[in-house]
């Protein structure tokens, strides 16, 4: 496969698994928006589109969106102003934090950075509602395959998101390389509690990689894990969260750090794309498509179909 077809594919399963990335498909969503019919409503479909938010409308709630990359969701009256009640609500969204993308002119990694955060932030709703059915399951109205498959789902993500939790990350470094004084099992303890795990080489037993972000880095044994993972990757998940003790999660955070590792582990090797495109003079051309993706088309029509 040529470098620009994966680049297009690149593009294709970001958009896929990414759902409400592109201005299109939010301001698809709105389509018979209420708002809409009265010419001078501020919060009318494009600025919400625009501000981020796709519908989530409903018969007793028709003016509810919500943003896909921090779950805010919030009830509109017609003269709110989308963009301003996001940046007040959640500053520190990965879309507010960007501004609004017709604004600015994004690199490549920032489009891929907020589909990473709109593919977790799907995985997160997924998993949510998966993980409802075994609070909520009554086997007088549910069927057994219902929870069945909830079941094997969960063990599937429980599987893939291994390295959530810090033993399973200290079990990683696994010394089997002769010739090097071997690290003392504390000095590993703290690294796996400042969130790494092993990707030792032959050369260093200290090279080591984060699961929620993939930041690479050999250390030495007087660094300081944490604060260099908060120096080197201010924007992984786990630095955001700043609670390095598992026991100080709630449920809610516990789940996102899980999805952020399985959908980073989905992405491992388009990361990989993404490394060799930006050395590549396609990237302006396939940065080009995708900021046009993320933008308001020039010429909008009302309620077009997309
Ligand atoms: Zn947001
Ligand atoms: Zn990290």
């Amino acid at each position: 496969m040529s470098l620009q077809e994966s680049a297009q594919n690149l593009i294709k399963e970001l958009n896929e698994s990414a759902p409400y990335l592109s201005y299109a498909a939010r301001f698809a969503s709105f389509k018979g928006f209420r708002y809409d019919k009265k010419h001078i409503a501020a919060c009318s479909s494009d600025a919400l589109s625009h501000a981020g938010f796709y519908s989530t409308a409903t018969k007793k709630n028709p003016t509810s969106a919500k943003c896909p990359f921090c779950t805010l969701e919030l009830t509109f009256a017609e003269n709110d102003d989308p963009w301003e009640l996001h940046k007040a609500a959640r500053p520190n969204c990965d879309y507010v934090m960007i501004g609004r993308p017709d604004d600015t002119t994004l690199s490549l990694r920032t489009i891929v950075a907020l589909a990473l955060r709109c593919a977790t932030v799907a995985e997160y709703e997924k998993m949510f509602k998966m993980f409802k059915v075994f609070e909520e399951y009554n086997p007088r109205i549910h069927s057994t395959a219902i929870r069945a498959q909830a079941t094997a789902e969960a063990i599937g993500f429980r599987d893939s998101t291994m390295l959530l939790i810090a033993d399973h990350r200290f079990k990683t470094f696994d010394y089997t390389v002769r010739g090097f004084r071997k690290p003392t099992p504390s000095i590993l303890k703290r690294l796996a509690k400042a969130g790494w795990c092993s990707a030792a080489t032959n050369c260093s037993h200290l090279s080591v990689k984060c699961p929620f972000c993939f930041s690479a880095v050999t250390f030495s044994e007087t660094d300081d894990f944490w604060e260099e993972h908060k120096r080197i990757a201010p924007d992984c998940d786990f630095v955001k969260l700043d609670k390095p003790k598992e026991a100080d999660w709630t449920d809610d955070e516990g789940l996102m750090l899980a999805v952020r590792i399985s959908i980073m582990n989905k992405y491992e090797t388009k990361q990989k794309i993404l490394d060799q495109l930006e050395d590549d003079e396609e990237v302006e051309k396939l940065t080009e498509q995708l900021s046009r993706m993320m933008a308001k088309p020039r010429f909008l029509r009302r309620r077009c179909s997309v």
